[in-house]
């Protein structure tokens, strides 16, 4: 039920339905590709009217279960790709030992191909099928990526991936199964993606690319519609969302779905947004006091879904955190590790990216940002099987031992 696309440039309205509409838009007309981002607003009393005709708890059990709030025909919806309504954990010992009223951590690790970019995938693949395309593409740290070429799989078309040379092998061995071409660019994540754009524009391919196509950002907000609804058995909307920020889109993504569910009336109130950033990797905490990108640093991080120089949606972003009071903070890649066993401990298997958020939170609590009466919700954002060698590293090593009772009584007596 949309209403019209906003260039978040200029203001200039698009309708969906007009002819000047591009149909496999992207961006404004007049500001171009760069800076001519468009965002999708919707009617949402029509939206309230149809959840009132057919309400949402009686749907599927997905994130297709918000088709009035998605850039998509109803016949586009894939109900048969199970991709969001994960799992929140109740981490009542984690909350214990943060000192917090209450820590949730919410697991996407439990989609499709194990991480949250399954949610912008899943609904950029079925509107490439809706415009008719058939080849799609996409420059991504990993995650993307493959989640990309997993739902391109499911609809049978062709997947082309630039990935920087250095993605955790893991990520890569999935994208080669799931059958895309992958061109793996000796260079950085931002040099792919600027490879990725002429070779769309070139050959003509679908951008899946988040930071402009607005399709995507939509599918990254269901987390957000998700939380609204989900927190209610949780003793309501908690006071801070925590989320990990590569190129911005993620958290820019779930703020709209959670202002969505706001007007909407779902929720009475909104979270603060705890953004979190690797040390090194940071340029967020200056886009958002200086309302622009600083000179790219030369830092790196082992949380690779986040090592992020130049952040394509930093607008997106910086905005989202205006608008939800939020706060910024970096973590080390030691903190991260700690936080990939602080999840696990609590039931959560996490790559470092997404164990990022928690340890931001483990900061923020550290630094007064988070004061001890409060709740966060914890996005963990993807799975600990996507990067082996940091899980490895985060778990340590086993107990070797010798086939017999003998040497179990001696390890269990030296191990604890
Ligand atoms: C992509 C990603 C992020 C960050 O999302 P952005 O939209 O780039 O800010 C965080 N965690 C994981 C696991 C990711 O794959
Ligand atoms: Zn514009």
């Amino acid at each position: 039920m949309i209403e019209k696309l906003v260039c978040v440039n200029c203001g200039a309205e698009y309708s969906p339905h007009s002819a000047d509409a591009p149909v496999v838009w992207m961006t404004c007309t007049t500001c171009g590709p760069a800076e001519g981002i468009l965002d999708f607003h919707y009617d949402l009393d029509a939206v309230s009217e149809s959840w009132l005709d057919s309400p949402l708890a009686k749907r599927e059990r997905s994130h297709w279960r918000y088709a009035e709030l998605l850039p998509l025909k109803e016949s586009s919806l894939r109900n048969d790709w199970q991709v969001g309504w994960t799992p929140i954990i109740d981490a009542e010992r984690l909350a214990m030992e943060l000192g917090l009223e209450r820590v949730l951590l919410k697991d996407e690790g439990r989609n499709p191909s194990a991480s949250f970019k399954d949610r912008a995938s899943s609904v950029g693949v079925a509107h490439a099928l809706e415009v008719g395309a058939n080849t799609i593409a996409c420059a991504s740290t990993g995650n993307a990526a493959t989640s990309l070429a997993c739902h391109s799989a499911l609809a049978g078309i062709e997947a082309n991936i630039f990935v920087p040379h250095t993605a955790p092998e893991p990520k890569l061995a999935q994208l080669l199964v799931f059958g895309a071409r992958v061109f793996a660019v000796e260079g950085s994540y931002d040099q792919a993606y600027q490879l990725c754009s002429e070779a769309c524009n070139h050959f003509g391919w679908y951008n899946r690319n988040c930071a402009i196509n607005p399709v995507l950002v939509e599918g990254k907000k269901t987390a957000g519609l998700e939380v609204a609804e989900q927190v209610a058995a949780y003793g309501g909307v908690p006071d801070w969302v925590a989320v990990s920020i590569g190129d911005g889109c993620t958290i820019a993504g779930i703020w709209k779905g959670l202002a969505e569910m706001h007007a909407l009336g779902v929720i009475d109130r909104l979270p603060r947004l705890l953004g979190v950033q690797a040390e090194g990797v940071a340029p967020i905490p200056y886009a958002l006091s200086h309302g622009k990108l600083p000179e790219p640093g030369s830092g790196s991080t082992m949380a690779d879904s986040i090592d992020v120089q130049v952040p394509r949606n930093w607008r997106k972003a910086v905005n989202a955190l205006s608008a939800a009071n939020g706060r910024v903070v970096c973590v080390s890649d030691e903190q991260i590790l700690a936080a990939i066993r602080l999840s696990g401990r609590h039931g959560v298997f996490a790559e470092p990216a997404a164990a990022a958020a928690l340890a931001g939170v483990v900061v923020a609590v550290d630094s007064r940002i988070i004061e001890p009466h409060e709740s966060v919700l914890v996005m963990i954002t993807g799975s600990g099987l996507k990067d082996i060698r940091s899980s490895i590293r985060a778990g340590g090593k086993p107990l070797s031992i010798k086939p017999d009772l003998a040497s179990v009584e001696m390890a269990v007596e030296n191990s604890s």
